[in-house]
C-alpha cells in the first residue's frame, strides 16, 4: 500500500531554537504515524543535522531537504550536493517546487539531473509539479503537468518509479489561502496517476504518493486527503505552527 504522507516544508523561517521546539511539539502526533504513514521535515540545510537527531529512534518520521544541486561535487560555491545530504542522514529532498522554478529558473532537464542523483545517492526525491494561474484558466492544467512529469521523470526505470513522491502543487494555491477544491485535487491527482499508469503500468501507478500543496491547513486536510488519489500533503505556511500541523498529521489516511 502506497504512504499517506504529510510533508512540512518550512521554507526560509524559523531560527534552529524555533525549529527545534516545533519538531519537540510534534512529537505526539508523529508518534501516533502507522507503518503506512510518515511526517517529513523539510527544514533549511543548516537544520538537518538538529533535526536529524531529534528524530533518532522514532518510526514514520524523517528529515528533507528543500533542494539539491544538479553536480556531485566541485567549485559550486553555496551549493549542497546530493552526495552531502547523504553523508549527514537526509532521508528526502524537495526536487523542483515552484519557488525554485520561478525564482532560479529551474527548467524540468535540470530537475531530472537532480533526481538522477537523488536515486544515485539512496535520497528519496519529492518531486513538485503544478500549474499557474494561466494555465488553469486556460484549462490546459493537465496537459502542462503531464509534460513537467514525462520531461523530468519518464526517463527512470519501473523499479526507480516505484513508491515515489510526487507533489502537485497549483501555483495560484502556494501561499496564497486559496486551496483547490478536493474535487479539483481528486480530478488532477487521478489524470496523474493515470499518466504514470500509461507509462509504467497500474501497479507502478499505484505505488506512487501523491500529495496534494497549496494552503492545506488544519481545517481542511481532512477533507483533501480523503479523496482516493491524495494521498497527504506538503505544507507550508500551516507547517509552522504546531497546533495546525499535528492536525494536518492526523488527518492522514
Ligand atoms: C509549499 O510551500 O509547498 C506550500 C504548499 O505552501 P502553503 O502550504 O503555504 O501554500
Amino acid at each position: 500500500m502506497r504512504k499517506q504522507i504529510a510533508a512540512a516544508n518550512w521554507k526560509m523561517n524559523l531560527t534552529i531554537q524555533q525549529g527545534e521546539t516545533l519538531v519537540n511539539e510534534l512529537m505526539e502526533a508523529t508518534g501516533e504515524l502507522n507503518e503506512t504513514q510518515a511526517t517529513v521535515f523539510a527544514v533549511p540545510f543548516p537544520y538537518l543535522v538538529n533535526v536529524k537527531n531529534i528524530l533518532a529512534g522514532k518510526s514514520h518520521v524523517f528529515v528533507a531537504a528543500q533542494n539539491c544541486y544538479n553536480k556531485v561535487s566541485g567549485a559550486f560555491t553555496g551549493e549542497v550536493s546530493v552526495e552531502i545530504l547523504k553523508s549527514i542522514g537526509t532521508d528526502y529532498v524537495i526536487v523542483g517546487h515552484s519557488e525554485r522554478r520561478e525564482y532560479f529558473n529551474e527548467s524540468n532537464q535540470v530537475l531530472a539531473e537532480k533526481i538522477d542523483l537523488c536515486i544515485e545517492y539512496g535520497l528519496k526525491p519529492i518531486f513538485c509539479c503544478g500549474e499557474a494561474l494561466e494555465v488553469r484558466e486556460a484549462g490546459t492544467q493537465n496537459s502542462f503537468v503531464e509534460s513537467q512529469i514525462k520531461e523530468s521523470l519518464f526517463h527512470l526505470t519501473a523499479e526507480q518509479l516505484t513508491g515515489f513522491v510526487i507533489a502537485y502543487e497549483p501555483i495560484w494555491a502556494i501561499g496564497t489561502g486559496k486551496t483547490a477544491t478536493s474535487a479539483q485535487a481528486q480530478e488532477i491527482h487521478a489524470y496523474i496517476r493515470s499518466v504514470l499508469a500509461q507509462g509504467y503500468g497500474n501497479e507502478v501507478a499505484e505505488s506512487i504518493s501523491i500529495l496534494y500543496g497549496g494552503s492545506v491547513k488544519a481545517a481542511n486536510a481532512k477533507e483533501i486527503f480523503s479523496q482516493p488519489d491524495v494521498d497527504g500533503g506538503l505544507v507550508g505556511g500551516a507547517s509552522l505552527m504546531a497546533t495546525e500541523f499535528a492536525a494536518i498529521i492526523r488527518s492522514l489516511k
